[in-house]
């Protein structure tokens, strides 16, 4: 019950020069828990693998130690178990639970940001590991010190072992990839049309595999039911852009970007300063409200950003449309104008 998925394990993870460093750290500290990088910091975007690559780890100990207790949660679960043992005064039995591992692996550390109370039982729990050099192991979409309101303390000890970084694979690793993953799901794609599905999605790994299994949902289609299926897609986008006068994605952030003097690029990129972040949330958020493109649409338009990315900047400005009244202005003021 170390809640591993059975399929992510180092057999299966195919390196290439986007995620070489964080392969060996991980190989490394598998094999010598709590020893060389304690904590280990795996960071990047969505969908490199890095929940692949810290679960590879709990089961290459566990091959190699059968006894060893290891544990795998999210910082969501982290939270919510520790919000249910102070309710039902249960905080031994949560403090037991997370100390007493050999291996602690805690997925999208991100999510600790502004929680203050998780923050505080969280730094103890890592310093009972620490001092009993049981091995840590975090997965984060940026750097500590880039996590919105986190505990300086914690910002300085997520530093003492080793931040390693993911980056998006080359043309070469991604074609590994799907090669790899045809084989295991004993799917029959030609390499040809694997490289040509590597060369079209360049964003990350994720993507890459549903690519992958649409694909190979076409190929097990007879002639009519594929020649079925263009045809509606092919209507969907005609009645969508029908429908949509002609509004799309880029003219909103065009307009955004204008409205708030930042470029177009600023909004499809990474940045994370404040003034980038809310128009580039206010410009999802309003290409979610004015155009039928679905999350993963929208995502590919700002950047090969996740839907879920998408899907936390609409909830974002929701919030901030009900309670602050410089974004509600700005945010009606656009949708007026982009309306019209
Ligand atoms: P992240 O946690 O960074 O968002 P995941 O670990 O969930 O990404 O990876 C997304 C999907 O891509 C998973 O199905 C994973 O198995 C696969 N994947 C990612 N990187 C690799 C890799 N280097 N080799 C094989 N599969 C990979
Ligand atoms: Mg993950």
């Amino acid at each position: 019950n170390s809640h591993l998925n059975p399929k992510y394990t180092f057999d299966s993870f195919i390196t290439g020069s986007g995620n070489q460093m964080a392969h060996a750290a991980a190989l490394a500290v598998a094999e010598e828990p709590g020893v060389i990088y304690n904590p280990l910091f795996i960071y990047g975007g969505v969908g490199l693998g890095k929940t692949h690559l810290m679960q590879a780890i709990g089961h290459q100990m566990i091959k190699l130690e059968p006894a060893a207790k290891v544990k795998y949660i999210t910082s969501e679960t982290f939270t919510n178990d520790f919000i249910n043992s102070i309710q039902t005064r249960t905080q031994d039995e949560f403090r037991q639970e997370y100390r007493n591992v050999d291996l602690l692996l805690i997925d999208d550390i991100q999510f600790f940001a502004e929680k203050e109370g998780t923050q505080e039982e969280f730094f103890h729990t890592f310093n009972e590991l620490y001092a009993n050099s049981k091995q840590i192991v975090m997965t984060s979409d940026r750097l500590p010190n880039e996590i919105p309101k986190l505990q300086e303390r914690l910002v300085s000890r997520f530093r003492w072992g080793l931040p390693v970084d993911i980056t998006a694979p080359d043309l070469e690793t991604r074609i590994a990839i799907l090669r790899n993953k045809a084989k295991a799901e004993n799917l029959e794609i030609p390499d040809d049309t694997l490289s040509y599905i590597a060369e079209q999605v360049d964003t990350n790994v994720r993507e890459l595999e549903g690519a992958l299994l649409r694909v190979q949902a076409y190929s097990t289609m007879n002639k009519e039911d594929i020649t079925k299926s263009i045809a509606a897609d092919a209507l969907k986008s005609l009645k969508l852009n029908n429908e949509q006068n002609g509004l799309t994605i880029n003219k909103i952030q065009s307009r955004v970007a204008k409205y708030y003097r930042v470029s177009v690029n600023d909004l499809k990129g990474k940045k994370r300063v404040k003034t980038i972040v809310v128009p580039r949330q206010i410009a999802m958020y309003l290409a979610r409200e004015l155009t039928d493109k679905s999350l993963p649409q929208i995502g590919m338009e700002f950047g090969g950003k996740d839907h879920t990315t998408v899907m936390h900047s609409c909830d974002k400005i929701s919030e901030l449309v009900a309670k602050d009244d410089e974004i509600k202005r700005a945010v009606n003021e656009l949708k007026d104008e982009l309306r019209n």
